[in-house]
């Protein structure tokens, strides 16, 4: 058991991170520019259009313009790509998201990889995760650059640890994997055929949760002192991390809603701003 277990408080860490973006909209409004944010939304599952919505007001409300583009369950792959090159060659949008997951049909790496470097804020591109893993992209995947700088806000020591991701997407376990490395942590990337995954995690010092299923993790499985980050964000506002089991063992750990979520949107208006600025230059 660890006494007062720290809550790493999301909306915090967002707030600093908006709160740096002010000033820079402000110098771009002087030049003309108004960072914008494309969101491209294929289907209507209701969770997708509920973090397209919460990504636009999120823009709206700092000052960045956020054009959404809803197109039909039905879309075809070569139709996507072909919006997405209209996007790429439309000078007034700075970062293109394409809503991840896309229908089944579609081939969604190709459609991916349409989007252009320049504008690839949630560094989905396969460049763009190549330069992640090098430790130089401009815009990292947005959920793992939010878990770096939760851990980077609250100064938790991340050399010489030894990090549990549990989950291997290319837009979350992967990268974040990467990230944990390049700052010197010891990293075991665990996944639906990983044998003994409780023994993994009671071995963490740093356990991240990207697993997609609610309430996954559990106290017993946590070392006492670990630092627990929950990516999940499962129907409900419900976390892949039972956090009532696991408060008890953490010596910090994010809650859901109000952890990872919110600075995971900061770091997208960020990328955006980032993307924008390049139009100075
Ligand atoms: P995903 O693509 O479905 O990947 C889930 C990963 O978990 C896969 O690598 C899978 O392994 C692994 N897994 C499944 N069952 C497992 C088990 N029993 N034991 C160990 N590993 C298991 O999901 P994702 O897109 O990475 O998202 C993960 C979670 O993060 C979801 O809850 C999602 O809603 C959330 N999310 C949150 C944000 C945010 O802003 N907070 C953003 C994106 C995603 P295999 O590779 O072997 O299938």
């Amino acid at each position: 058991m660890t006494a007062n277990p720290l809550i790493l408080d999301g909306n915090r860490v967002a707030a600093d991170i908006k709160d740096q973006l002010a000033g820079r909209i402000s110098r771009l409004a002087e030049k003309g520019i108004t960072p914008c944010l494309a969101t491209i939304l294929v289907g209507d599952e209701p969770a997708s259009a509920t973090y397209v919505r919460m990504k636009g007001n999120a823009c709206n409300r700092v000052g960045i313009r956020s054009v959404r583009i809803d197109l039909p369950r039905d879309t075809t792959t070569e139709k996507l790509i072909a919006v997405i090159q209209q996007l790429n060659e439309d000078p007034g949008v700075h970062g293109i998201l394409l809503q991840h997951p896309v229908p089944h049909h579609i081939d969604e790496r190709a459609a991916f990889d349409a989007i252009s470097m320049e504008k690839d804020v949630d560094g989905v591109t396969t460049l763009g995760f190549a330069q992640n893993a090098f430790g130089f992209a401009s815009f990292p995947s947005c959920t793992p650059a939010a878990i770096m700088a939760i851990l980077e806000y609250y100064q938790l020591q991340i050399s010489g640890k030894h990090a549990v991701v549990i989950g291997r997407s290319p837009i979350l376990g992967k990268p974040v994997s990467a990230m944990l490395l390049n700052k010197d942590a010891t990293v075991t990337t665990c996944h639906s055929k990983t044998t003994e995954l409780e023994h993994f995690v009671r071995s963490a010092d740093i356990v991240v949760a990207a697993v997609g299923k609610p309430k996954f993790v559990q106290g017993n499985w946590i070392k006492p002192g670990a630092v627990v980050l929950d990516a999940g964000y499962n129907p409900g506002n419900i976390g892949d991390v039972d956090f009532e089991s696991c408060l008890p063992f953490a010596s910090a750990i994010t809650p859901v809603p109000a952890g990872v979520g919110p600075v995971t949107i900061a770091k997208l208006l960020k990328h955006t701003v980032d993307a924008a600025e390049k139009n100075l230059d």
